[in-house]
């Protein structure tokens, strides 16, 4: 059983347990085990097989019980016994943004609602506004929802960060462009760099609220918003996402920054330290439990000191062990965009690419990178436009040509190729050919559908030979559409370590792979990891952004990632220099 399955099992019983009433924190327990058991590194049913469940974080006693069961048995008896009492399909309901199993026990009852199809005519008949706490904008809200979640490639009410990002920005800069503004910051999972995001919260000072919130509902980006007011407005975008604007007073603006930055399992861990130490935290301030004194924040920098922590950065705040690094003064100093001396993974109109090779070079250089490794795809990859290896030949001449005209001591180009690993882990061109290139990434392409081991061996046998520097998007996965395929991401890491063979962060915001969790597995292990974008064209060459994301979310510094080196010291960590 996968991860991701079981995962899905505790969260159906969470939804289930909500729609019988139980209270919130029960429930959370669930959702919150269900997401680390989703990432968590390695397989939680060889866990559970040793009686190691309870190592994953959030995972205690009694979720250890019910997740050997859901594996001996392929059932949680307490989800039995609660699907007897609500239809599957209102589990569905409950999973539309703006339902949720309160809403959805409620249209149960009342409406009795317990599909899809019965939400969408009750919606689209006027008769949802009727129901006690909901009114027609709710209705509203739940049609626009339900009209989202027809098109395919998203989760559930999560949106891919690249998606909701720059919506984000672009509200927010026009929110600090108006006079009555002071400050406006993006908080929640958008400022976390989170994978995907439910909405975008925004947290402002002003001098006129009413107006600022006023000017945020007038918005062209802005479909639909509620009545604007001095604390803020909420409104929906054209595309469906949900924005939030706090407006607060600026003696607390650190407090609800922080607050609303998250995360959850941050947030939760940072009040339960405080409690023990006599502090209690919440949005508006931080209260001396004995004396009754309210302390507020300007900043955030304030609420993390006053609580005895260094500024912990927001790609850290994830409840992975940051608390007691920033009390003990062992953060991370987190790698940057500004560290990056170049690209090594990038496609052009030779492969699948959009830009020619020199528009490639051109724009690496225009971001102030040292050298770019042109990567095309091999023969077998399967979405066609491959390079026969003949063609690969003449155009390792045209980078030496293009380095000999164009290059510099300043920027070089690599001459490379993104190859396919085969079923049996050999590459698909020959191996004079390959050792002749400059760079070789090994990525799996095809045949996804093999066991956990003999995908592994495949891996393996790439990281074995001696031309493969790099492995490319280890897992595969396609976030929120394709679910990462069985590998043993701590043998390969091991593996990668031992031969001096580096695997990368793909910085494509669909794929960010490996995964923050994954990456400080790897790095832990002593593997050399290198950001790339996988671009496609000049403008992905951005990408490199959500690699540095994923690489921050992942503690790595400059000092763990290989592609901060400029070229002599880079290519001393190639495996054949
Ligand atoms: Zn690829
Ligand atoms: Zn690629």
């Amino acid at each position: 059983m996968t991860n991701a399955e079981i995962a899905a099992a505790l969260e159906e019983l969470g939804i289930l347990y909500e729609l019988d009433g139980a209270v919130k924190y029960r429930v959370l327990a669930y959702s919150t085990a269900a997401k680390a058991i989703r990432e968590s590194p390695v397989s939680v049913a060889e866990l559970s097989a040793q009686g190691r469940a309870t190592e994953v974080p959030g995972v205690g006693k009694t979720l250890a019980e019910k997740i050997a069961a859901l594996i001996e048995t392929g059932e949680i008896p307490a989800a039995v016994k609660l699907k007897a009492k609500f239809p599957p399909t209102l589990i569905e309901v409950t999973r539309v943004p703006g339902v949720g199993p309160k809403t959805a026990r409620r249209l149960f009852e009342e409406l009795e609602i317990s599909s899809m199809e019965d939400l969408k005519t009750a919606a689209e008949g006027e008769k949802i506004r009727d129901v006690k706490g909901l009114g027609p904008k709710a209705e509203e809200n739940i049609l626009a929802s339900l009209e989202r979640l027809g098109e395919p490639g998203e989760g559930p009410g999560r949106l891919l960060l690249s998606k909701v990002k720059p919506i984000a920005e672009e509200l927010a800069a026009a929110l600090r462009e108006h006079p009555a503004a002071n400050r406006v910051e993006v908080a929640g999972s958008v400022r976390r760099w989170g994978e995907t995001c439910k909405d975008i919260d925004l947290i402002a000072t002003a001098e006129q609220p009413a107006a600022l919130a006023e000017h945020l509902a007038g918005h062209p980006l802005i479909a639909a918003a509620g009545k604007p007011g001095p604390n803020g407005v909420r409104a929906q975008t054209h595309n469906g996402i949900s924005v939030d604007l706090r407006i607060v007073p600026p003696a607390a603006f650190g407090n609800l920054l922080q607050h609303f930055t998250g995360s959850q399992a941050h947030n939760v861990q940072l009040r339960e330290e405080a409690v023990g130490r006599g502090l209690s935290v919440s949005e508006h301030g931080i209260t001396d439990t004995e004396s009754g004194d309210v302390e507020t924040c300007e900043t955030e920098q304030r609420v993390y000191e006053r609580l005895g922590y260094a500024y912990i950065e927001p790609e850290l705040r994830e409840g992975r062990g940051e608390l007691k690094a920033a009390r003990e003064g062992k953060l991370p100093d987190l790698v940057e965009l500004a560290d990056i001396k170049g690209d090594l993974h990038s496609h052009t109109t030779l492969s699948d690419g959009r830009n020619s090779l020199e528009e490639m070079a051109e724009g690496a250089q225009d971001r102030g990178y040292e050298y770019l490794a042109i990567t095309d795809h091999s023969a077998s990859h399967g979405f066609g436009d491959h390079v026969t290896a003949e063609r690969l030949w003449e155009r390792i001449d045209e980078v030496r040509a293009w380095n000999e005209s164009s290059g510099s001591r300043g920027f070089r180009l690599l001459a490379g190729s993104e190859i396919n690993i085969g079923l049996d882990g050999t590459l698909d061109y020959p191996d004079d050919l390959v050792a002749a290139l400059d760079w070789v990434v090994a990525s799996v392409h095809t045949s996804f559908n093999v066991s956990e081991a003999q995908m592994t061996e495949r891996v393996l046998a790439a990281i074995e030979n001696p031309n493969v520097d790099c492995i490319g998007h280890l897992t595969g996965r396609l976030i929120g559409r394709r679910e990462p395929y069985g590998v043993d991401v701590e043998a390969v890491a091991e593996a990668a370590a031992r031969t001096g063979t580096m695997i990368e962060i793909n910085g494509n915001p669909n794929r960010r792979d490996l995964s923050d969790l994954h990456a400080r597995l790897a790095a832990e292990a002593g593997v050399k990891i290198v950001l790339n974008t996988d671009a496609h064209g000049v403008d992905t060459l951005d990408n490199m952004a959500y690699a540095i994301a994923t690489a921050r979310r992942a503690w790595l510094t400059a000092s763990d990632i290989a592609n901060t080196k400029n070229w002599r010291e880079f290519s001393k960590l190639l495996k054949q220099t």
